[in-house]
C-alpha cells in the first residue's frame, strides 16, 4: 500500500517546521506517511491542491494566504472552521475536502497548558484581522476572556472579523490610530504577518497593564521585534508562536490519523535546535 501524502500548502513555504514536526509525529505513533512543503502562488492554490490530491495526498496543512480559499472549496466545515471562516487543515474525502482549523486550539492549549495562562476574564488586545486572528479569536472567547478587542491595519477587516464573531457584547473593534488611548490589557496577541518584513509596528507603552502577558503568533526572527517592545514597555511574560505552531499541528495529525501525538517532545526539540543555532560558531 502507497504511504499515504500529505503536505503544507503556502507562499513562501521553504523554511515551514510543518515537514519536521509531521515526520516526528509520524515516527512517535508508529504511522508511516510522507508530508512535504508545497509553495502555491496565491492564484495556484487550487492547481496544486488538485495535484496534490492526484498524487494520493490524504490531507493538508494551509498557510498563508490560502486559508480563506480553503475553507471555500470544502465540502464540510467543523464548527471550529465554520467560526473561524478559515482552514489550516484539509482532510481528503471521497468527493473532495473538509476542512477543519486547529489554530485556535493550538494557541488556547500552548497558553493555559504549556505556559499555565488562565484566560478566563482577562482583557485581551488582538493585534491583526487575517488568517491567524480569524482562527485564534473563537477559540479565546470560548477559553473564557472577558473582552476582545481588535486592531488591524485595514478596518475594514477589523469590523468584518468583529462582525463574523457575532458577540457584540465581548468583541470591540477598534481603530489602530486610537491605540493611545484605548486603555491597558493583561494579554495582547500580536497576529499580524509585520514581523516577516522587517517594518516597525510603533506601540504605545500604556497597552500594557500590571501583569500583562504578551504573545506574538510568529516565532523565531518574526517574532523578535514585537517581544522586545513588550519587554521593554513592562509585560510579565513574553511568548512566541512556537509552542502553538507544535500544538496545531498536533490537533492537524490528530484529525487525520486519530492519535494525539507528543507535543511537548516535539516542542522540546525545537527548542533545543533553536539554542544551537543561537550559539555563535
Ligand atoms: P495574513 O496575511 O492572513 O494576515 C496578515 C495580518 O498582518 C493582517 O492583519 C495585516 O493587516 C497585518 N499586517 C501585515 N503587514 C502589516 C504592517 N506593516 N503593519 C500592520 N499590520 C500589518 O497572515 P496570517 O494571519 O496567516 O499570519 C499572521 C502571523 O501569524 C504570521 O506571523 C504567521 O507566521 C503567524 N502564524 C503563526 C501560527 C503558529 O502556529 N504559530 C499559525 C498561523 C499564523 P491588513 O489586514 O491591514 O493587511
Amino acid at each position: 500500500m502507497p504511504i499515504p501524502r500529505y503536505a503544507v500548502i503556502g507562499h513562501p513555504v521553504a523554511h515551514s517546521l510543518s515537514p519536521f514536526i509531521h515526520a516526528t509525529f509520524s515516527r512517535q505513533a508508529g504511522i508511516p506517511l510522507e508530508y512535504v512543503a508545497i509553495d502555491a502562488a496565491p492564484d495556484a492554490f487550487d492547481a496544486v491542491l488538485a495535484e496534490h490530491a492526484a498524487h494520493g495526498g490524504a490531507g493538508a496543512n494551509v498557510t498563508l494566504p490560502h486559508k480563506r480559499r480553503a475553507a471555500a472549496i470544502c465540502g464540510n466545515l467543523s464548527d471550529r472552521a465554520r467560526r473561524a471562516g478559515v482552514v489550516n487543515t484539509l482532510i481528503r474525502t471521497a468527493t473532495g475536502w473538509d476542512g477543519d482549523n486547529t489554530d485556535g486550539v493550538g494557541l488556547v492549549r500552548d497558553l493555559t497548558d504549556r505556559h499555565g495562562q488562565d484566560l478566563r476574564s482577562r482583557k485581551v488586545l488582538l493585534i491583526g484581522a487575517g488568517g491567524a486572528a480569524h482562527g485564534v479569536a473563537p477559540a479565546l472567547l470560548d477559553a473564557g476572556i472577558a473582552d476582545l478587542f481588535i486592531v488591524n491595519r485595514s478596518g475594514d477587516r477589523t469590523d468584518a472579523l468583529a462582525d463574523a464573531l457575532g458577540e457584540p457584547m465581548r468583541v470591540h473593534p477598534r481603530y489602530f490610530r486610537d491605540l493611545g488611548t484605548i486603555g491597558s490589557f493583561d494579554l495582547i496577541i500580536n497576529a499580524t504577518s509585520i514581523g516577516h518584513s522587517g517594518e516597525d509596528m510603533p506601540l504605545p507603552g500604556s497597552l500594557i497593564a500590571p501583569r500583562c502577558d504578551v504573545v506574538d503568533l510568529g516565532y523565531g526572527e518574526a517574532a523578535i521585534a514585537f517581544l522586545s517592545w513588550a519587554r521593554a514597555s513592562g509585560a510579565d511574560h513574553t511568548i512566541d508562536g512556537l509552542g502553538m505552531l507544535v500544538e496545531q499541528a498536533a490537533e492537524s495529525f490528530k484529525c487525520w490519523h486519530g492519535v494525539r501525538p507528543d507535543a511537548d517532545a516535539v516542542y522540546a526539540a525545537l527548542r533545543a535546535r533553536e539554542s544551537a543555532l543561537a550559539v555563535p560558531g
